[in-house]
């Protein structure tokens, strides 16, 4: 790594690895060691191990995450190296060197959010001028009043408005291309669309997604979202979890669009997040897991919804993450549920999911001796006739599989 050797040194002795671990998760000392429940995986009885000494580092003897106090700040907070350098330089009030090019990277990401957020503020000032007709009016179409300021919307004027205030404030074409904001030729990107600001856990802007307003857009893209850039990773971001990290609720009820999010939230179901225009990551369950155990999975009640439902389900397993189902009518998705059925009956949809499957299998094998060849060909009998008759395709795949056994 480009950091000089003296620097990382002074930077691990003035950051001790107890003190920071412990300030996500509270150790214990076990002996000359520490241990506490991994934050990493999901366990009940402490693996996770930090070794002080001349070799500080921790160790997870059930997941197998290790290293040294760069290397947990990295994966505690998601972030990469020199992010991870510059938090624990803050912390211990030292500067970082000013030679090398993890100073860059780290230098391209702040520049990137401070564009993000300059044009998050550009953006939303023009969807509330009431200069623009136009998107007021799609806004009250879609019944998003409500949204406007709890999500930060905002629109995109056409004709390189949004590059004509950059690089008044002072930012270079160059930044605001690498920034996707505008491209090669400077033209805004999101010209004419709707603006969805995504906001990480810490409330950075770190990228934008942009609705159309038309049924069929002429470039046929209802959405564009911000590609990789220094600040953003569309695989490790989750839309609209820096407002559901506060809900109240011990679990996240994940989407598939913004959209259905926005849905949710505005009507008080307020730990709604979705992933961006990709299917669900093995980081995002990572990034859940920092903040929640559970989750509701809400994906669209058609068979696109159903077939992406079911990978999910294995990333937050795998992840630790108990996972239940939303069941949808077929043909609905969250947004449309709600205008058309209110709130209470989702309220119940959520508590039809909960265990029930895995409540009437239980009742249901109490019957059964399974330590007999019999009793076991009778007992799959009977779960075969529980998991055939649920209404939910998901579902029945889910629980197929996991009875088999
Ligand atoms: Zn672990």
């Amino acid at each position: 790594m480009a950091f000089p050797a003296e620097f990382l040194e002074e930077l691990k002795k003035r950051n001790g690895i107890v003190d920071v671990i412990n300030s996500y998760v509270p150790l214990k000392r076990a002996g000359n060691l520490y241990k506490a429940c991994c934050p990493f995986h999901n366990e009940k009885t402490p693996s996770f191990y930090v070794y002080t000494g001349n070799d500080e580092h921790f160790y997870c003897y059930g997941c197998g995450a290790g290293g040294d106090v760069i290397t947990f700040v990295m994966k505690a907070e998601n972030t990469d190296y020199p992010s991870a350098v510059e938090l624990l330089a803050r912390r211990a009030n030292l500067t970082v060197p000013n030679d090398g090019y993890n100073r860059e990277a780290s230098d391209k990401r702040k520049r990137t959010l401070d564009a993000n957020r300059e044009a998050a503020r550009f953006f939303h000032n023009q969807l509330v001028s009431g200069n623009y007709p136009e998107a007021s009016g799609y806004i009250k179409s879609r019944r998003l009043e409500a949204a406007v300021n709890r999500f930060g919307l905002g629109f995109c004027p056409p004709g390189k408005k949004l590059f004509n205030y950059m690089t008044d404030l002072g930012f270079k074409p160059k930044e605001l291309q690498d920034a996707f904001l505008c491209n090669r030729g400077n033209y805004d990107i999101f010209e004419n669309r709707i603006i969805f600001p995504v906001i990480d856990a810490s409330g950075n802007v770190v990228g934008f997604s942009a609705r159309s307003m038309e049924k069929k857009p002429a470039d046929g893209r209802k959405y564009i979202n911000t590609n990789d850039t220094a600040a953003f990773n569309k695989r490790r971001n989750l839309f609209a979890l820096n407002l559901a990290k506060n809900s109240k609720s011990d679990y996240f009820i994940l989407c598939e669009g913004q959209t259905d999010v926005i849905a949710l939230h505005l009507s008080g179901f307020d730990s709604a997040i979705a992933s961006l225009g990709t299917s669900f990551t093995e980081e995002q369950a990572q990034l859940i897991r920092r903040f929640r155990n559970k989750v509701l999975l809400c994906y669209d009640g058609d068979e696109a919804g159903r077939s992406k439902a079911v990978p999910a389900i294995k990333i937050l397993n795998d992840a630790g993450i108990e996972t239940k189902v939303i069941t949808l009518p077929d043909g609905f998705d969250p947004d449309e549920f709600i205008q058309k059925y209110g709130k209470d009956r989702f309220e119940l949809l959520i508590g039809q999911s909960i265990g029930q499957m895995d409540y009437r299998i239980g009742k249901a094998l109490e019957g059964f001796d399974v330590s007999s060849a019999d009793g076991r060909v009778a007992a799959a009998d009977k779960l075969a006739e529980i998991i055939s008759a649920s209404p939910s395709p998901v579902e029945r795949e889910i629980y197929t599989e996991k009875y088999a056994k």
